[in-house]
């Protein structure tokens, strides 16, 4: 499976912890990221990210082209509700994508934790047999 990682960056702390904290499971799937959040993900945790551009530089554009093209299983976007700042990925068209193609999407740490279980109990096998967005 391939998860894609996306912290806002009052969450970049937030989504390390998770990261370390599910760093068995989340080894044994390919990773992607935007670029900080991958920098600093894969510096706390040794895991191999596939980094794209920083979300200011559309690196959120690349994860979204991505999941238009059915190649992003999971989506844990860690987004700040309260101060987003302008340059930071607006996450409606992420969501909206996500939305389009099944994607399981995580907007919060509680979520996230539910889907990595989820995922780790093979609950998300389907996404490998076959794309169900219509
Ligand atoms: P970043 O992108 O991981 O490159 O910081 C996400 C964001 O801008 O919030």
């Amino acid at each position: 499976m391939t998860i894609a990682l996306i912290a806002h960056d009052a969450k970049k702390e937030l989504m390390i912890q998770f990261c370390i904290a599910y760093c068995g499971v989340l080894s044994r799937h390919n990773l992607c990221a935007t670029g900080t959040t991958g920098k600093l993900v894969s510096e706390a945790t040794g895991l191999e990210i596939r980094r794209y551009l920083s979300g200011r530089q559309g690196g959120d554009q690349q994860i979204a082209a991505r999941i238009s093209c059915d190649e992003i299983d999971v989506l844990l976007f860690f987004r700040d509700p309260i101060n987003r700042k302008d340059s930071e990925p607006n996450e409606m068209n992420l969501l909206r994508l996500c939305d389009v193609h099944n994607v399981p999407v995580a907007t919060n740490i509680a979520t996230a934790e539910a889907l990595i279980m989820a995922l780790e109990r093979g609950d998300l096998d389907w996404r490998e047999y076959g794309n169900l967005s219509i």
